[in-house]
């Protein structure tokens, strides 16, 4: 159940790589060239016979290949982009002042820059699996702290998606091992939400899964205090919350209303004051007191 819904991103892929580990010879070989006729020549030449020596043979082959497309593929890009601007390459290695912080899933389908319609430099991303923002994890909280503070983002997004395969293992009661502590995240904002959730019957609970968590996302981004100080003190980042539909392609906003979360939040969480200075009394003096006169 957990190895369906985890590799339910990839389903085209599936065939293709099962060949390799499952032995099935010459006859899956065929199965596979079928998959990419457009790269059969240069896989398999006329007239050898070692396309099909052995599984481990075309496996290696079919690395080598798609590894050297991705080259192929970036060497044609960087033409596109030179034909299209000659100066390209020279704004891009001058800096990136981006306004968007786009914090979306891992999965292979949805890629940030295109489903935004922006280019290189436009959007500061990073990416988990199912788009959490734990307060412990501290690559999410990095990279916040220096697109707000240094970047000086002025939307954040949290993006999820419909289909999400790390929220569908959430909703599975079972061990899933090193996953659990990250997906217990999720296990979270449906326990939190679980009057609603349960009244809500299946496949449509998963749909409104996504969205609360979504939700419960752009709450632990407000919590932060680079995000709470920098709108106190510019009036940005916004956050906002968003869910992409494999199915059609757009985005759908769920219109968080952020000022009211903010409000919200600061009643427990308010951190928005500057921490305080070396003439105002803290908690730590007593301490640092006692140790120099030890
Ligand atoms: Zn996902």
């Amino acid at each position: 159940m957990l190895l369906r819904s985890l590799t339910a991103q990839t389903p085209s892929r599936i065939p293709l790589l099962r060949p390799f580990s499952t032995g099935s010879g010459w006859r899956t070989c065929k199965n596979f060239l079928s998959d990419s006729p457009a790269r059969r020549p240069r896989l398999y030449p006329v007239g050898t016979a070692r396309h099909c020596s052995s599984d481990s043979d075309m496996a290696t082959k079919h690395l080598d290949d798609s590894h050297e497309r991705i080259f192929e593929n970036n060497r044609k890009w960087v033409e596109a982009m030179k034909a299209e601007d000659p100066e390209f390459f020279v704004k891009l290695g001058s800096g990136q002042s981006p306004e968007y912080l786009y914090i979306g899933c891992s999965d292979s389908r949805v890629p940030a820059n295109q489903i935004m319609g922006l280019g290189p430099g436009e959007v500061f991303t990073t990416r988990n699996i199912a788009n959490l923002v734990p307060n412990t994890d501290l690559s999410v909280m990095s990279v916040i702290n220096y697109a707000v503070r240094h970047l000086k983002v002025k939307h954040i997004v949290v993006c999820g998606h419909y289909g999400c395969g790390g929220v569908k293992s959430a909703m599975i009661s079972a061990d899933l091992g090193l996953l659990n502590p990250w997906l217990r995240n999720i296990r979270d904002v449906y326990r939190l939400h679980e009057d609603e959730l349960d009244s809500i019957p299946e496949p449509q609970r998963y749909d409104r899964l996504v969205e609360l968590n979504v939700i419960e996302q752009c709450r632990n981004v407000i919590k932060t205090a680079a995000v709470q100080q920098s709108y106190e003190k510019e009036g940005f980042p916004v956050v906002h919350g968003w869910v992409f539909d494999l199915n059609d392609g757009l985005l759908k906003d769920l219109k968080v209303d952020f000022e009211k979360m903010l409000k919200g939040i600061k009643k427990l969480y308010n951190l928005s004051a500057a921490p305080p200075t070396a003439e105002e009394p803290s908690a730590s003096e007593p301490l640092a007191k006692r140790q120099r006169e030890e």
